[in-house]
């Protein structure tokens, strides 16, 4: 391979694909037919609450689960029966996981070694993968002499050693502090750019690293796939009211259809943007779930007769609940029409206060018009 890093994987491009991949444990499904691709060279983000699945479902790549239905391919290759070592993956998991007994290299080498390596590239390979990750100073130092970035940085040159064509990465920030992990995610950047056909599955529940990193996230909800997209097209036109909760935060809007293409909301009248293509409108009386993102709300001046609908700018009235100074923003909680609104506006000079009567205003484009009611679960996402 050519990559700029010399180490890309040695099998050349290799995509993930799960073939309605199942998992049962004792009659429960945790995986229920989940069907994915990861291109070569992408990068995939697995986002979903803890519990979701999504530890399973890397490990049915990596080959520590046996799916109950469906098939692993790798590369185009059915690897659903192979052992772990045979499959060309790497693996990294929250947990720094290295041998304490291992001094770095050693713990670097050990995948080249379970796989007969000979010797001389084994040095190789491990200068190699200490060198991308910023190790190489460190090769001679024990685990518990390393901070836990570092532990973490080894564990991913160790994965890196065996030249996977699919990197696994389980959650692998999230025993780090904010500060360490925003660096951290900016270096697995950089390692992607160096090793740009190498394939990265990343499991988080963190939103911030899936946006941050991810060419196409996965929506993982209950064991089932919800969504797929750019992270751009998860934010702007969410399909499910759980991918808008769980994709940035949201006002999901119970509302009616109306016979003028409209929405109401008690009294207010409310547009939304043309639907997305293939995304048939609700029929007249009809409830749906309007969601508009809280920053797209704005507060209209008191004096302001707050511009009606007619110029694609939609109005809701309701009462100040609560006000929340962040440092950048105020966040207005308000009850309109029986429905809590949480709105983010730019830090005011004299904020409303609890009990005033208020107008919030958003574009009809803002707003993104999801299938059917809103399933209660999902209302505080
Ligand atoms: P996530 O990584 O999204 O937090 P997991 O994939 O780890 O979720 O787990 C999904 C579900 O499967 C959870 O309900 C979990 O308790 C269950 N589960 C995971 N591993 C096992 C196991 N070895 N035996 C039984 N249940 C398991
Ligand atoms: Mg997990």
């Amino acid at each position: 391979m050519s990559g700029a890093g010399g180490a890309a994987g040695a099998t050349g491009a290799s995509g993930i694909r799960f073939d309605r991949v199942s998992v049962s444990y004792g009659g429960t499904t945790v995986l229920d037919a989940l069907d994915l691709t990861v291109e070569p060279g992408e990068v995939m983000a697995l986002l979903g609450p803890s519990g979701s699945g999504k530890t399973t479902a890397l490990r049915a790549v990596a080959g520590f689960v046996a799916p109950s239905a469906g098939r692993v391919l790798i590369g185009g290759h059915d690897v659903t029966g192979l052992p772990p070592y045979r499959r060309g993956i790497g693996m990294v998991v929250q947990q720094y996981a290295l041998f304490p007994h291992l001094r770095v290299e050693q713990n670097v080498a050990f995948g080249l070694r379970a796989r007969r390596t000979p010797r001389a590239e084994v040095s190789a390979r491990v200068a190699e993968a200490l060198e991308m990750t910023g190790m190489a100073a460190y090769a001679r130092r024990y685990p518990r002499e390393l901070s836990g970035g570092q532990q973490q940085r080894v564990a991913i040159a160790r994965a890196l050693a065996v030249r996977p064509g699919v990197l696994l990465l389980d959650e692998p920030l999230s025993a780090l502090d904010a500060r360490l992990r925003s660096g951290m995610l900016a270096e697995l950047a950089r390692l992607h750019r160096e090793l740009p056909h190498m394939s990265i599955l990343y499991v988080t529940h963190d939103q911030i690293e899936a946006l941050t990193l991810a060419d196409r996230i996965a929506v993982l909800d209950q064991a089932r796939l919800q969504d797929c997209g750019t992270p751009h097209e998860l934010y702007r036109t969410p399909r499910t009211a759980f991918t808008a909760g769980f994709v940035g935060s949201a006002n999901l809007l119970t509302v009616r259809a109306h016979e003028d293409g409209g929405f109401r909301l008690g009294a207010a009248a409310l547009r939304v943007a043309p639907d997305t293509p293939g995304r048939a409108g609700p029929a007249p009386g009809a409830e749906a779930t309007v969601c508009v993102r809280p920053h797209l709300l704005r507060l209209a001046e008191a004096a302001e007769p707050a511009a009606g609908p007619g110029a694609g700018v939609n109005v809701l009235r309701g009462t100040v609940t609560g006000v929340q100074w962040r440092g950048h923003t105020h966040r207005l909680l308000v009850d309109s029409c029986g429905q809590q609104l949480r709105a983010d506006v730019g830090d005011l000079r004299q904020p409303p206060q609890a009990g005033d009567e208020i107008a919030l205003t958003f574009h009809a484009e803002d707003a993104v018009l999801l299938p059917g009611g809103l399933a209660k679960e999902a209302r505080h996402g």
